[in-house]
């Protein structure tokens, strides 16, 4: 398969990282998307590997919708810069980022406040933690930040037992709070204890770290939640595998968070997927000049060793 490899800056810091790097992979059905984070290894990136393998061999199942509802992305920023976000995203619904190491609740509170007032009384907000907090912290940050009305909370606590002891107690308190999981659904190696547990009310499905968009289908189905598809922070080309598991997904009841290319100061694409009027339509990508995005050739020989023994092979 023709591989190549792209280095696309950020507009504002996300994840720690200020660069986003990947590879793009070549097969019969077209260009697909290989992007672990530096920080993940094997065999953890052969599930992202499986995803590239299928987008670029086998292609999509056919969607149920032309176009997906999707949220803005706030990063981690100061309020002024978070209502800028918000605002010119278009989108009715924004994900904020919170409990960022070295920030404060008061950033955090700050932050949503300011997302709220960009949205309006009409506009839906949710939070993603990251699992960050205790159950102590994640109840009294919850409590706090419900007066302004919250969608849902994304990951607030890191295990499932956190997350299940939580939604009792936000239950028992009154505290009107779904909770959706994240990193408990892909990297616990257990999903559907989530949902034995009660530990959620939603499940974030993300194509590649779960193996690929028909992987993601069947998750969903054995799962029986409501799914909020996200992206890895990809390019146009990894966005396009996760607007087309949303597009197949039977119901879709929330705004995906898949608007992330707005994040990215350049694409590989010449038209990048983003948001129209908060919906994002299903449509064929077209690569850019790669002499405005390839990365160097050393940076291009790393991302080839990290993905000697995954390439050639073809994950069934
Ligand atoms: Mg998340």
């Amino acid at each position: 398969m023709e591989r190549l490899v792209y280095c696309l800056p950020l507009r504002m810091r996300f994840r720690g990282i200020t660069v986003r790097e990947g590879m793009l992979v070549r097969g019969p059905a077209g260009w697909a998307e290989w992007s672990p984070f530096a920080e993940y290894t094997r065999p953890e990136i052969d599930a992202w590997w499986r995803a590239a393998w299928e987008a670029a061999n086998l292609g999509f199942p056919a969607p149920v919708r032309d176009s997906v509802p999707v949220n803005a992305t706030v990063p981690a920023v100061g309020p002024e810069r978070a209502r800028e976000v918000a605002a010119a995203s278009g989108c009715r619904t924004a994900k904020v980022k919170v409990a960022e190491r070295g920030q404060s609740f008061a950033d955090d509170m700050a932050r949503v406040e300011a997302v709220r007032d960009a949205l309006g009384s009409a506009g839906r907000v949710r939070i993603d933690a990251n699992g960050a907090w205790s159950v102590d912290e994640a109840f009294a940050h919850l409590r706090e930040l419900s007066r302004l009305g919250l969608e849902y909370a994304e990951q607030p606590c890191a295990s499932v037992a956190e997350l299940a002891e939580l939604r009792l107690r936000l239950a028992h308190a009154g505290v009107d709070v779904p909770i959706a999981a994240d990193e408990s659904i892909r990297r616990s190696g257990d999903p559907e204890r989530v949902v034995a547990a009660q530990a959620a009310d939603i499940a974030v499905l993300k194509v590649q770290p779960l193996g690929g968009v028909r992987r993601c289908l069947e998750l969903a189905e054995r799962l029986g939640l409501p799914v909020v598809v996200s992206s890895a922070l990809e390019s146009s080309v990894g966005l396009r595998a996760g607007l087309a598991l949303a597009a197949a997904l039977p119901e879709l009841p929330y705004a995906c968070g898949l608007n992330t290319a707005a994040l990215l100061e350049r694409d590989v694409v010449t038209r990048p997927l983003l948001a129209t009027d908060g919906e994002i339509k299903l449509r064929e990508l077209e690569l850019a000049d790669p002499a405005t995005w390839l990365a160097t050739a050393e940076s291009a020989a790393a991302w080839e060793r990290r993905a000697s023994g995954l390439v050639g092979s073809s994950p069934g």
